[in-house]
């Protein structure tokens, strides 16, 4: 084992040590480590992926914290995550911050995790704007007039921050508590940094559609944690911080937006009980946990049907995409390169010329796909085959789609 990897004992939220195994995926390589083809082969880490339920605070986390510079090797191009729905999502959650919230132009707003600014741009021109990111990615939202700090988010920072600009107004930080080391720290630091009538906004993963629309794909090492409302009510219940609104939104296949402020501060809405009401049956105690992975499990061995069957007819069948949690799938399954002919990405994408992590099937730009054409296409992100499907026949692709997710079918239109 890597010696900079460790392993979970107890709770990282709560320390209790009262943690249940509910779901092991075998062991996964890390998938932003991506092969040259044309380069000897190289040995591939893969690291045990197994998911913890506390019993304590109802958080689930991977059982293992793997090498951050193995998970972001130095080389690893980030890259802006501006889909249209995360732009979409970052208008909506201006427009809401606005409503909840009494803001002047004077107000400071602070985004943690701030990537190239695309939330900071909506607010931008009409209240101050600070961005916090550790890439060299801010130098982007710097060049569009969005202040940014490059550097961690350390309590260094934050006093420095406090000194300069005073306490923000609303601090964001939408997909940061997945993947921060120490999440607890962050919260006091988030606390330290918040005006009395301050308001704190999170965005993370959310564990409700994971379990309900079977997306055990989404797991891998480099999301260390995945949130209910329940454990997140825990996790800011411990710093006297309140949850007064949610809203789920369509971020990452199912995320939920979290509004808190200091207790007492604004009236909490009907929605953060009924929320709580809805996922109570999914996340509090293991027995759902327990039919989640009896679905996973069949969910997989129906997929293999699928594959196997069309093998059988001698017929040839390529990937659509490799997103991360491609990777989980096609690991967890068993897909190799005796199956699938090759993955393909959109011209242009650093993605190209490497293998898939794990296997030896070769990622290839999608326009060669088209002009040899296969009979199948296995969609590795499903989640959006609403877009895929008719972008695809669209750009001339003949074959039927085979979905692999919640429920694994073929569909030819
Ligand atoms: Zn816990």
């Amino acid at each position: 084992m890597d010696k900079n990897s460790k392993s979970v004992p107890q709770c990282q939220v709560c320390s209790s040590e009262k943690l249940e195994s509910v779901l092991f995926l075998g062991y996964l390589p890390p998938v932003n480590k991506l092969h040259s083809i044309n380069k000897k082969p190289a040995e591939q880490p893969s690291f045990p992926a197994e998911l913890l339920y506390c019993q304590n605070c109802f958080l689930v986390q991977i059982g293992l914290i793997v090498n951050k510079e193995i998970l972001f090797p130095s080389n690893y191009p980030y890259t802006s995550s501006t889909t249209k729905i995360l732009r979409d999502n970052f208008a909506d959650l201006y427009s809401e911050c606005s409503k909840l919230v009494n803001i002047s132009s004077n107000d400071l707003i602070v985004d943690i995790g701030s990537n190239d600014g695309n939330l900071l741009n909506n607010f931008k021109n009409n209240h101050r704007v600070l961005g916090i990111t550790p890439e060299k990615i801010g130098n982007i939202a710097i060049k569009k007039g969005i202040p940014t700090i490059i550097d961690y988010f350390t309590n260094e920072v934050v006093s420095k921050i406090i000194d300069k600009n005073g306490k923000a107004k609303i601090i964001t930080a939408t997909n940061v508590f997945a993947h921060i080391d120490d999440v607890n720290l962050a919260i006091e630091l988030i606390l330290k940094m918040l005006s009395d009538k301050g308001v704190f906004v999170s965005e993370s993963h959310y564990l409700l559609p994971l379990i309900k629309s079977l997306q055990y794909d989404t797991i891998y090492h480099e999301h260390m944690r995945y949130y209910s409302l329940h454990s997140l009510k825990y996790l800011f219940d411990k710093h006297e911080f309140e949850i007064f609104n949610i809203k789920e939104i369509p971020s990452h296949g199912g995320s939920i937006r979290v509004y808190c402020a200091k207790k007492g501060e604004y009236k909490v809405r009907d929605v953060v009980k009924s929320q709580l009401n809805k996922e109570a049956s999914f996340v509090v105690g293991t027995e759902s946990f327990k039919n989640f992975e009896k679905k996973v499990v069949k969910s997989k061995l129906k997929l293999l049907n699928i594959l196997y069957k069309i093998k059988n007819e001698d017929q040839s069948i390529c990937a659509i995409g490799a997103p991360s949690r491609g990777s989980t799938l096609i690991n967890y399954v068993g897909i190799d390169n005796g199956i699938i002919d090759f993955v393909c990405e959109i011209k242009g994408s650093h993605k190209i010329g490497k293998f898939l992590p794990g296997t030896i099937i070769p990622i290839i730009d999608e326009d060669k796909m088209l002009k040899s054409q296969t009979d199948y296409a296995l969609l590795l992100s499903w989640h959006i085959s609403d877009e895929l499907v008719p972008r695809l026949r669209q750009k001339g692709f003949k074959g039927k789609f085979i979905i692999p997710l919640p429920d694994p079918k073929i569909i030819e239109y």
